[in-house]
């Protein structure tokens, strides 16, 4: 039993936004009340003898777990940049209870018997849960569908051929066709492989500047534009991954106003910078690469009307060796887990966002991409996350808990952070000056 005491439930599913005591009684939400009355009292202190946990979160915000839609997690088969034991208690840091890892492992998650080994291995060795999204395509390599029902069966969530888009429009339609009667959501790269043939960088000013090449934001919008249509023509739940330019979101505002099926996530890399903050060093090297300042503004306004569905970071850990060369040699991607509440708390700070707008797009909204619900109630699994919203602090890639270090927030001061991630009803993660004090055993941090 763990009593979390004085909190600030927000919780966007029922618009709770109050202080409340929430009681969770072995891997569920046993009870969520505000806090003490005399009988209260009383019972806490029996649950405190009888060798409960209490949690005080004064001053802290207690919101639904967390869910990662989009991270590479590399196990199988690239153990050197990350594996399901480091990129999960970055998760776990980071304030997420639940991580959606791309397939592009080696082996592709492309069948039953790959999905089934990440789950054994984060069984043992995941703070968070992982949910896998399982290959649209065979290897992903974009020519006949993978093995998607077996897949659904062990337990993926979502498809996606990420890394790369779903080659024609011929497969996705196959794809779609397919998930729709699973009722399971595609997941698109969106990218024009034509344009973005040898480019390290968004096209425009800064690329000429620095003279490295460049794409236009069309790569990503022009396929946009086909997958929205093959969604239409298919009646499939649709969600765009790492939405980055003006010309996609409104594609995606049309949509949703035509009521398709359709969802998106941006990521905080590419609200947070764009073009202009690129130079020479790779760890600003990503792809979808960082947007113009006017796609910024159009994520930044996705993110406050409702276009945008959750934020999602995209964590692609590279080993360090791999981005010491050439910006147009090194590989995209950067981390993305232990900074994303931090940066999306910038936008709270600056009040372009609200705070219960912020805990949607981290936990009720992507919850609603994969058709689940994500909310603080009696009965539901007990996964929350405890967070500062005023915490003062810097990222420093090398204390990281990712075994990479490839991110462009290294040194940035940050204004909030997560002070207790549960999952199962189990503290994974307790951050070292948390102003949560805890009394007894029983909620032991991993
Ligand atoms: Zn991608
Ligand atoms: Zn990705």
């Amino acid at each position: 039993m763990l009593l979390i005491k004085n909190g600030r439930v927000i919780d966007p599913a029922s618009g709770t936004d109050a202080r409340m005591d929430v009681w969770l009684d072995g891997q569920g939400i046993a009870r969520i009340a505000p806090p003490g009355g005399p009988q209260d009292r009383e019972k806490e202190e029996s649950r405190r003898d009888a060798g409960a946990a209490t949690l005080d979160a004064a001053g802290l915000i207690v919101a639904p777990g967390f869910i990662d839609l989009h991270c590479h997690l590399r196990e199988p088969g690239g153990e050197n940049s990350e594996t399901i034991e480091t990129g999960t208690r970055a998760a776990a840091r980071g304030g997420f209870t639940a991580v959606c890892c791309m397939p592009n492992t080696r082996p592709v998650n492309d069948n039953a018997s790959v999905t089934r080994g990440i789950l054994e291995r984060a069984a043992v060795a995941g703070s968070t849960r992982v949910w896998p999204i399982g290959a649209a395509s065979a290897g992903s390599r974009g020519e006949t569908l993978a093995e998607i029902a077996a897949m659904q069966k062990a337990g993926i969530v979502a498809v996606s051929d990420d890394g790369r888009p779903i080659a024609t429009a011929k497969l996705l339609r196959e794809v779609m066709e397919y998930c729709r009667s699973l009722d399971l959501p595609v997941i698109d790269h969106c990218e024009d492989p034509s344009l973005f043939a040898g480019a390290s960088m968004r096209e425009g000013r800064q690329s000429t500047r620095l003279g490295i090449m460049g794409m236009p934001a069309a790569t990503e919008s022009i396929a946009v534009c086909r997958d929205l249509q093959v969604a239409e023509l298919t009646g499939c739940r649709f969600h765009v991954a790492h939405l980055s330019a003006r010309g996609s979101l409104e594609q995606v505002r049309a949509a949703k106003q035509r009521g398709l099926r359709v969802s998106c996530e941006v990521t905080p890399h590419h609200f947070t910078l764009c073009d202009e903050d690129v130079g020479y060093d790779t760890h600003f090297k990503m792809n979808p690469p960082l947007a113009a300042a006017e796609d910024r503004a159009a994520l930044l306004e996705g993110l406050a009307d409702g276009t945008v569905d959750a934020i999602a970071t995209d964590h692609a850990p590279h080993e360090p060796a791999s981005k010491q060369v050439e910006f147009d040699h090194a590989p995209f991607g950067v981390t993305g887990l232990e900074t994303a509440l931090g940066l999306a708390l910038e936008l709270v700070h600056s009040g372009r966002i609200s705070l219960p707008r912020m805990v949607e797009l981290f936990t009720s909204g992507p919850a609603r991409v994969l058709g689940r619900n994500r909310r603080i109630a009696a009965g539901e699994p007990a996964d929350l996350t405890i967070f500062s919203a005023d915490t003062s602090w810097t990222f420093h890639a090398q204390d990281s808990a990712s075994k990479s270090r490839n991110s462009p927030f290294d040194g940035r001061q940050l204004s909030g952070a997560p002070m207790a991630t549960i999952v199962d009803g189990r503290v994974v993660y307790l951050r070292e000056e948390s102003r949560l004090s805890q009394n007894n055993a029983g909620a032991a941090p991993h």
